[in-house]
Protein backbone atom coordinates (compact mmCIF):
# COMPACT_ATOMS: atom_id res chain seq x y z
CA UNK A 1 0.00 0.00 0.00
CA UNK A 2 0.87 3.51 -0.68
CA UNK A 3 1.13 5.71 2.11
CA UNK A 4 0.28 9.38 2.46
CA UNK A 5 1.84 11.02 5.62
CA UNK A 6 0.85 13.99 7.14
CA UNK A 7 2.98 15.79 9.68
CA UNK A 8 1.80 18.39 11.73
CA UNK A 9 4.23 19.95 13.70
CA UNK A 10 6.39 19.30 11.65
CA UNK A 11 9.16 22.01 11.64
CA UNK A 12 10.17 21.72 15.38
CA UNK A 13 12.88 19.41 16.99
CA UNK A 14 11.45 16.23 16.03
CA UNK A 15 9.25 16.99 12.69
CA UNK A 16 12.58 18.52 11.68
CA UNK A 17 14.28 15.21 11.91
CA UNK A 18 10.87 12.73 11.29
CA UNK A 19 10.14 14.20 8.27
CA UNK A 20 12.94 13.56 6.72
CA UNK A 21 13.25 9.85 8.02
CA UNK A 22 9.66 9.25 6.47
CA UNK A 23 10.68 10.99 3.49
CA UNK A 24 13.68 9.14 2.74
CA UNK A 25 11.68 6.07 3.16
CA UNK A 26 8.35 6.79 1.34
CA UNK A 27 9.50 9.32 -1.17
CA UNK A 28 9.66 12.87 -0.82
CA UNK A 29 6.00 14.20 -2.17
CA UNK A 30 4.16 10.74 -0.11
CA UNK A 31 5.09 12.88 3.31
CA UNK A 32 3.20 16.51 3.60
CA UNK A 33 4.98 18.62 6.39
CA UNK A 34 2.68 21.11 7.84
CA UNK A 35 3.17 23.87 10.57
CA UNK A 36 1.90 27.22 11.98
CA UNK A 37 4.43 28.94 10.46
CA UNK A 38 6.55 28.70 7.16
CA UNK A 39 9.08 26.20 6.23
CA UNK A 40 12.66 26.25 8.08
CA UNK A 41 14.32 23.84 5.53
CA UNK A 42 14.68 25.53 2.40
CA UNK A 43 16.36 23.02 0.94
CA UNK A 44 13.45 20.68 1.37
CA UNK A 45 10.89 19.98 -1.88
CA UNK A 46 8.31 17.98 -0.21
CA UNK A 47 4.97 19.08 -0.20
CA UNK A 48 4.06 21.88 2.49
CA UNK A 49 0.54 23.63 4.38
CA UNK A 50 1.22 26.09 6.21
CA UNK A 51 -1.88 25.32 8.72
CA UNK A 52 -3.17 25.64 12.57
CA UNK A 53 -4.08 22.97 13.98
CA UNK A 54 -6.24 24.68 16.39
CA UNK A 55 -8.29 25.50 13.20
CA UNK A 56 -10.67 22.54 12.81
CA UNK A 57 -11.56 23.87 9.05
CA UNK A 58 -7.92 24.63 7.83
CA UNK A 59 -6.74 21.07 9.42
CA UNK A 60 -9.94 19.37 7.57
CA UNK A 61 -9.24 21.13 3.93
CA UNK A 62 -5.54 19.45 4.25
CA UNK A 63 -6.91 16.08 5.16
CA UNK A 64 -9.67 16.54 1.86
CA UNK A 65 -6.57 17.38 0.00
CA UNK A 66 -4.15 14.52 0.67
CA UNK A 67 -6.44 12.26 2.00
CA UNK A 68 -3.89 10.26 4.55
CA UNK A 69 -3.29 6.92 5.48
CA UNK A 70 -1.09 8.15 8.65
CA UNK A 71 -1.36 11.24 10.96
CA UNK A 72 1.59 12.33 12.92
CA UNK A 73 0.74 15.04 15.25
CA UNK A 74 3.28 17.37 17.16
CA UNK A 75 2.36 20.01 17.57
CA UNK A 76 2.35 21.42 21.00
CA UNK A 77 3.33 23.96 23.62
CA UNK A 78 5.97 21.97 26.14
CA UNK A 79 6.63 22.16 29.92
CA UNK A 80 8.17 25.33 30.15
CA UNK A 81 6.51 27.70 27.85
CA UNK A 82 3.31 25.93 29.04
CA UNK A 83 3.67 27.21 32.61
CA UNK A 84 4.25 30.63 30.86
CA UNK A 85 1.10 30.48 28.81
CA UNK A 86 -1.34 27.50 30.40
CA UNK A 87 -4.19 28.18 28.78
CA UNK A 88 -2.83 28.45 25.29
CA UNK A 89 -1.05 25.20 25.96
CA UNK A 90 -4.34 23.56 27.23
CA UNK A 91 -5.80 24.51 24.50
CA UNK A 92 -3.30 24.01 21.63
CA UNK A 93 -2.11 20.47 23.72
CA UNK A 94 -5.68 19.48 23.78
CA UNK A 95 -8.02 20.76 20.91
CA UNK A 96 -5.86 20.28 18.31
CA UNK A 97 -5.34 16.67 19.48
CA UNK A 98 -9.41 16.32 19.34
CA UNK A 99 -9.31 17.92 16.09
CA UNK A 100 -6.57 15.18 14.29
CA UNK A 101 -8.62 12.49 16.08
CA UNK A 102 -12.12 13.31 15.02
CA UNK A 103 -10.84 14.02 11.48
CA UNK A 104 -8.70 10.39 11.16
CA UNK A 105 -12.00 8.65 11.93
CA UNK A 106 -13.81 10.94 9.55
CA UNK A 107 -11.35 10.10 7.05
CA UNK A 108 -10.34 7.02 7.87
CA UNK A 109 -6.77 7.58 8.48
CA UNK A 110 -5.19 4.01 9.13
CA UNK A 111 -2.94 5.01 12.08
CA UNK A 112 -1.79 7.93 13.92
CA UNK A 113 1.43 9.48 15.94
CA UNK A 114 0.92 11.18 18.66
CA UNK A 115 3.83 12.05 21.28
CA UNK A 116 3.08 11.89 25.33
CA UNK A 117 6.17 12.59 27.99
CA UNK A 118 7.75 12.06 30.84
CA UNK A 119 5.84 14.97 32.20
CA UNK A 120 2.55 12.75 33.11
CA UNK A 121 4.48 11.20 36.16
CA UNK A 122 4.04 13.73 39.02
CA UNK A 123 5.93 14.19 42.72
CA UNK A 124 3.83 10.76 44.28
CA UNK A 125 4.75 8.79 41.08
CA UNK A 126 8.09 6.09 41.75
CA UNK A 127 11.11 8.18 40.81
CA UNK A 128 13.64 5.29 39.74
CA UNK A 129 12.60 3.03 36.86
CA UNK A 130 9.09 4.67 36.81
CA UNK A 131 6.47 1.47 35.96
CA UNK A 132 3.97 1.93 32.90
CA UNK A 133 1.10 2.03 35.46
CA UNK A 134 1.18 4.03 39.03
CA UNK A 135 0.36 7.18 40.69
CA UNK A 136 0.20 9.70 38.00
CA UNK A 137 -0.24 13.44 39.40
CA UNK A 138 1.63 15.30 36.81
CA UNK A 139 1.46 19.39 38.28
CA UNK A 140 2.73 21.04 35.22
CA UNK A 141 -0.08 22.42 32.62
CA UNK A 142 2.02 19.99 29.93
CA UNK A 143 1.89 17.75 31.82
CA UNK A 144 -1.86 16.93 32.49
CA UNK A 145 -2.35 18.03 28.76
CA UNK A 146 -0.16 14.90 27.79
CA UNK A 147 -2.17 12.96 30.43
CA UNK A 148 -5.30 13.76 29.27
CA UNK A 149 -4.34 12.98 25.67
CA UNK A 150 -3.43 9.61 26.76
CA UNK A 151 -7.11 8.82 28.15
CA UNK A 152 -8.21 10.36 25.08
CA UNK A 153 -6.06 8.28 22.78
CA UNK A 154 -6.97 5.12 24.47
CA UNK A 155 -10.77 6.44 24.12
CA UNK A 156 -10.57 6.77 20.15
CA UNK A 157 -9.21 3.29 20.33
CA UNK A 158 -12.03 1.71 22.42
CA UNK A 159 -14.63 3.66 20.65
CA UNK A 160 -14.03 4.46 17.35
CA UNK A 161 -11.37 1.54 16.58
CA UNK A 162 -8.84 4.71 15.55
CA UNK A 163 -5.17 2.80 15.48
CA UNK A 164 -3.68 5.37 17.55
CA UNK A 165 -0.32 4.71 19.01
CA UNK A 166 1.89 6.71 21.56
CA UNK A 167 5.18 7.07 23.06
CA UNK A 168 6.11 8.77 26.19
CA UNK A 169 9.17 10.55 24.85
CA UNK A 170 12.29 11.70 27.50
CA UNK A 171 14.29 14.65 27.10
CA UNK A 172 15.14 14.18 23.31
CA UNK A 173 18.78 15.30 22.57
CA UNK A 174 19.71 16.21 18.88
CA UNK A 175 22.02 18.13 16.59
CA UNK A 176 19.42 19.20 13.89
CA UNK A 177 17.37 21.49 15.18
CA UNK A 178 17.11 23.50 18.27
CA UNK A 179 14.57 22.58 21.16
CA UNK A 180 11.24 24.20 21.70
CA UNK A 181 11.34 25.38 25.24
CA UNK A 182 11.12 22.08 27.46
CA UNK A 183 12.62 21.27 30.73
CA UNK A 184 15.45 18.75 29.29
CA UNK A 185 16.60 21.55 26.93
CA UNK A 186 19.87 22.55 28.51
CA UNK A 187 20.83 19.17 27.57
CA UNK A 188 21.25 20.23 24.11
CA UNK A 189 22.13 23.95 24.88
CA UNK A 190 25.19 22.29 26.60
CA UNK A 191 26.63 21.01 23.28
CA UNK A 192 26.26 24.39 20.99
CA UNK A 193 27.92 26.37 24.23
CA UNK A 194 30.86 24.17 24.88
CA UNK A 195 31.57 24.09 21.34
CA UNK A 196 31.87 28.20 21.11
CA UNK A 197 32.50 29.26 23.96
CA UNK A 198 34.34 26.40 26.29
CA UNK A 199 31.60 26.83 29.07
CA UNK A 200 27.78 26.52 29.70
CA UNK A 201 25.32 28.06 32.95
CA UNK A 202 22.97 25.21 33.50
CA UNK A 203 19.03 25.79 34.59
CA UNK A 204 19.18 22.80 36.11
CA UNK A 205 21.50 21.61 39.70
CA UNK A 206 24.27 19.72 39.37
CA UNK A 207 22.29 16.33 40.53
CA UNK A 208 19.15 16.84 38.98
CA UNK A 209 18.89 12.93 36.70
CA UNK A 210 16.55 13.18 34.15
CA UNK A 211 15.45 10.26 31.49
CA UNK A 212 17.04 11.39 27.90
CA UNK A 213 17.12 9.74 24.19
CA UNK A 214 19.42 10.69 21.78
CA UNK A 215 17.30 11.95 18.69
CA UNK A 216 18.12 8.71 16.20
CA UNK A 217 17.07 6.95 18.98
CA UNK A 218 13.81 8.50 19.45
CA UNK A 219 12.86 8.64 15.23
CA UNK A 220 13.94 4.84 14.83
CA UNK A 221 11.08 4.21 18.19
CA UNK A 222 8.60 6.31 16.57
CA UNK A 223 8.82 4.65 13.21
CA UNK A 224 9.18 0.85 14.76
CA UNK A 225 5.74 1.87 16.70
CA UNK A 226 4.18 2.49 13.85
CA UNK A 227 5.47 -0.33 11.83
CA UNK A 228 4.49 -2.72 14.24
CA UNK A 229 1.28 -5.12 13.91
CA UNK A 230 -1.22 -3.98 15.55
CA UNK A 231 -1.97 -6.92 17.41
CA UNK A 232 1.30 -6.62 19.01
CA UNK A 233 0.52 -3.28 20.87
CA UNK A 234 -1.37 -3.50 23.92
CA UNK A 235 -0.99 -0.17 25.47
CA UNK A 236 -2.95 2.42 23.53
CA UNK A 237 -2.83 5.24 25.64
CA UNK A 238 1.19 5.96 25.58
CA UNK A 239 4.27 3.33 26.04
CA UNK A 240 7.08 4.21 28.63
CA UNK A 241 10.39 4.44 26.90
CA UNK A 242 13.76 4.74 28.18
CA UNK A 243 17.36 5.57 26.54
CA UNK A 244 19.96 7.17 28.99
CA UNK A 245 19.47 9.09 32.28
CA UNK A 246 22.15 11.13 33.49
CA UNK A 247 22.42 14.90 35.68
CA UNK A 248 24.10 18.17 34.30
CA UNK A 249 26.96 16.83 36.13
CA UNK A 250 27.48 13.72 34.83
CA UNK A 251 27.01 14.87 31.17
CA UNK A 252 29.59 17.72 31.64
CA UNK A 253 32.01 14.91 33.00
CA UNK A 254 31.24 13.27 29.59
CA UNK A 255 31.86 16.89 27.25
CA UNK A 256 35.09 17.28 29.23
CA UNK A 257 36.46 13.91 28.16
CA UNK A 258 36.39 16.28 24.28
CA UNK A 259 36.97 19.27 25.44
CA UNK A 260 39.29 19.96 27.46
CA UNK A 261 38.68 22.58 30.20
CA UNK A 262 35.07 22.67 29.93
CA UNK A 263 33.30 24.25 32.80
CA UNK A 264 29.64 24.17 33.77
CA UNK A 265 28.26 26.34 36.19
CA UNK A 266 24.83 26.26 37.95
CA UNK A 267 21.74 29.01 37.99
CA UNK A 268 19.51 29.47 40.93
CA UNK A 269 16.03 29.41 40.95
CA UNK A 270 15.05 28.72 37.48
CA UNK A 271 11.73 27.69 37.07
CA UNK A 272 12.01 24.88 35.40
CA UNK A 273 13.83 23.07 38.35
CA UNK A 274 10.42 22.52 39.79
CA UNK A 275 9.39 20.75 37.32
CA UNK A 276 12.33 18.49 36.61
CA UNK A 277 12.26 17.58 40.35
CA UNK A 278 8.78 15.98 39.65
CA UNK A 279 9.90 14.28 37.11
CA UNK A 280 10.83 10.30 37.09
CA UNK A 281 15.07 9.92 36.87
CA UNK A 282 14.60 6.57 34.99
CA UNK A 283 11.77 4.50 33.24
CA UNK A 284 11.24 1.43 32.96
CA UNK A 285 10.04 0.31 29.71
CA UNK A 286 10.15 -3.22 29.60
CA UNK A 287 6.35 -3.79 28.08
CA UNK A 288 7.85 -1.67 24.55
CA UNK A 289 10.69 -4.44 24.74
CA UNK A 290 8.28 -7.30 25.13
CA UNK A 291 5.42 -5.63 22.28
CA UNK A 292 7.27 -4.03 19.84
CA UNK A 293 10.95 -5.10 20.43
CA UNK A 294 12.47 -1.73 21.22
CA UNK A 295 15.88 -1.37 22.47
CA UNK A 296 17.91 1.65 22.72
CA UNK A 297 21.14 2.18 21.26
CA UNK A 298 22.82 5.72 22.41
CA UNK A 299 24.43 5.49 25.85
CA UNK A 300 26.04 8.72 27.19
CA UNK A 301 29.65 8.23 25.61
CA UNK A 302 27.91 7.99 22.47
CA UNK A 303 25.43 10.24 22.75
CA UNK A 304 28.13 13.03 23.65
CA UNK A 305 30.42 11.83 20.61
CA UNK A 306 28.11 11.53 18.54
CA UNK A 307 26.57 15.18 18.90
CA UNK A 308 29.81 16.46 19.13
CA UNK A 309 31.10 15.02 16.06
CA UNK A 310 28.12 16.10 14.10
CA UNK A 311 27.58 19.69 15.62
CA UNK A 312 31.71 20.51 14.77
CA UNK A 313 31.06 19.24 11.20
CA UNK A 314 28.53 21.95 10.76
CA UNK A 315 29.35 24.88 13.11
P1 LIG B 1 8.79 21.87 19.13
O1 LIG B 1 8.30 22.95 20.03
O2 LIG B 1 10.23 21.87 18.74
O3 LIG B 1 7.92 21.84 17.80
C1 LIG B 1 6.53 22.01 17.79
C2 LIG B 1 6.13 22.51 16.42
O4 LIG B 1 4.72 22.73 16.43
C3 LIG B 1 6.79 23.85 16.04
O5 LIG B 1 7.37 23.77 14.76
C4 LIG B 1 5.63 24.85 16.06
O6 LIG B 1 5.76 25.89 15.10
C5 LIG B 1 4.45 23.94 15.74
N1 LIG B 1 3.19 24.50 16.22
C6 LIG B 1 2.97 25.25 17.33
N2 LIG B 1 1.69 25.61 17.40
C7 LIG B 1 1.08 25.07 16.31
C8 LIG B 1 -0.25 25.11 15.83
N3 LIG B 1 -1.21 25.77 16.48
N4 LIG B 1 -0.52 24.45 14.68
C9 LIG B 1 0.44 23.79 13.99
N5 LIG B 1 1.73 23.73 14.41
C10 LIG B 1 2.03 24.38 15.55
O7 LIG B 1 8.39 20.48 19.81
P2 LIG B 1 9.12 19.06 19.63
O8 LIG B 1 10.22 19.00 20.62
O9 LIG B 1 9.39 18.78 18.21
O10 LIG B 1 7.97 18.11 20.18
C11 LIG B 1 7.03 17.47 19.35
C12 LIG B 1 6.10 16.65 20.22
O11 LIG B 1 6.85 15.74 21.01
C13 LIG B 1 5.27 17.48 21.20
O12 LIG B 1 4.00 16.90 21.34
C14 LIG B 1 6.02 17.34 22.49
O13 LIG B 1 5.18 17.50 23.60
C15 LIG B 1 6.54 15.92 22.39
N6 LIG B 1 7.71 15.69 23.24
C16 LIG B 1 8.91 16.28 22.95
C17 LIG B 1 10.01 16.05 23.77
C18 LIG B 1 11.37 16.67 23.47
O14 LIG B 1 12.31 16.49 24.25
N7 LIG B 1 11.53 17.39 22.36
C19 LIG B 1 9.89 15.22 24.89
C20 LIG B 1 8.64 14.68 25.18
C21 LIG B 1 7.56 14.88 24.33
Amino acid sequence: MTEMILVIGANGQIGTELVTALRAKHGESQVVASDLHPPRNADSNGPFEQASVTDATAVRAIFEKYKPTQVYLLAAILSAVGEQKPKLAWDLNMNGLLNVLDLAVEFKVAKVFWPSSIAVFGPNSPKQNTPQYCVMDPNSVYGFSKLAGERWCEYYFEKYGLDVRSIRYPGLIGWKAAPGGGTTDYAVHIFHEALAKGEYQSFLSADTELPMMHMDDAIRATIGLMEAPAEKLSIRSSYNLAGVSFTPEQLSGEIKKHIFGFKLTYSDNDPRQAIADSWPKSIDDSQAQKDWGWKAEFDLPKLVEDMLLNLRKIK
